[in-house]
């Protein structure tokens, strides 16, 4: 597939989208109903269907029943803790293995032009992004995750939380569901921008950003408080009457949603002419610019509300350095 015919390659090797990002269009006027519709289909294909499809799968074959999580028992705990650290070896690795090992579509569509092997360096474990990052995701992230998902679980089998149920008040808990990724984004947003504030990025989420070129492992390659801080979206169950069921999904939106952003490629092709668009272009851009898009391009354009919104184009890139210029001399006046 001629990749660029959708964007260009510079010198370096690296390909740039000839589309700008743009925000959800629940946001611009004139209303373009075909556009809320390629929103709405983006939205649920393929990442969110997928998560969702998982969630159900563990719902059914590894969260056991309500009686037996009401205490916490190891073989409940270690099986979910096993049933995660295989789904998500198995999608990531899946990931890993055929687009950066394999190379199926080579370079096409790569943001980055070199792959983090051809580039080892002494800020990652082993010298190796690869290895340093899996063992993060795998011995860090996971557990930690995983470890807020059976507390919530324990509190809704004890009755320590408002719980409702799918008989008594379905069409809620379906808006529940439909919401969750737009909480995810929320919250993802929040605590992102605190990680980045001084101390706390050199403390905590300069981990995550040592990825300059992010690849699949890349996406839950951080330091246990960033970790804690996002998983902790399923936290919101406390605040929200919802259901365990929830909890869950969450979990599996910040686990296998992570991927999102660190793919690397912003096609995926499917057959000779065929490419699946990743939504990966904004994360992107964070890793490669630092201060800016804090969210995905999510439901709420939080990005452009907060002045940090990079679309990839020339104007975004004036924007981005006048803010640049203007921290710096706020820091030297202080
Ligand atoms: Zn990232
Ligand atoms: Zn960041």
């Amino acid at each position: 597939m001629d990749d660029l015919k959708f964007g260009t390659r510079n010198k370096r090797g690296d390909w740039a989208p000839a589309q700008d990002l743009d925000v959800a269009p629940f946001w611009k006027w004139p209303v373009s109903l075909p556009k809320m519709f390629d929103y709405v289909v983006g939205y649920v294909w393929p990442w969110n269907l997928f998560i969702m499809a998982t969630t159900v799968l563990w719902w059914y074959f590894v969260v056991p029943d309500m009686a037996t999580m009401k205490t916490i028992g190891w073989a409940w705990i270690l099986k979910l803790l096993a049933a995660n650290w295989i789904g998500n070896f198995l999608f990531y690795g899946f990931i890993e293995l055929r687009y950066y090992r394999a190379r199926v579509q080579e370079r096409r569509f790569k943001y980055n032009g070199k792959f983090p092997a051809e580039q080892p360096s002494d800020v990652f474990l082993f010298r190796s992004q690869n290895i340093d990052n899996f063992l993060r995701s795998f011995f860090v992230s996971i557990p930690i995750g995983t470890a807020i998902e059976v507390g919530l679980l324990w509190a809704f089998a004890n009755g320590l939380t408002p719980m409702v149920t799918w008989q008594a008040h379905p069409v809620y808990l379906i808006v529940l569901t439909l919401l969750a990724p737009i909480a995810h984004e929320v919250h993802f947003f929040f605590i992102h921008r605190a990680i980045h504030w001084g101390p706390l990025y050199k403390w905590v989420h300069s981990v995550h950003h040592n990825s300059v070129n992010p690849s699949p492992w890349s996406s839950m390659s951080m330091h246990p408080v960033e970790s804690t801080l996002y998983f902790g979206v399923a936290f919101w169950v406390l605040a929200v009457p919802s259901h365990p069921f929830i909890a869950v999904y969450f979990f599996h939106l910040a686990a296998f949603g992570a991927v999102v952003g660190h793919i690397g490629f912003d096609r995926l092709e499917v057959t000779g002419d065929v490419a699946q668009p990743s939504h990966a272009y904004a994360h992107y851009l964070h890793h490669k610019y630092f201060e800016v898009n804090y969210c995905d391009n999510g439901f709420f354009p939080l990005d452009k509300w907060f002045g940090t919104w990079h679309d990839g184009s020339s104007e975004g890139d004036r924007r981005m350095q006048e803010r640049f210029a203007k921290k710096k001399a706020r820091l030297n006046v202080g």
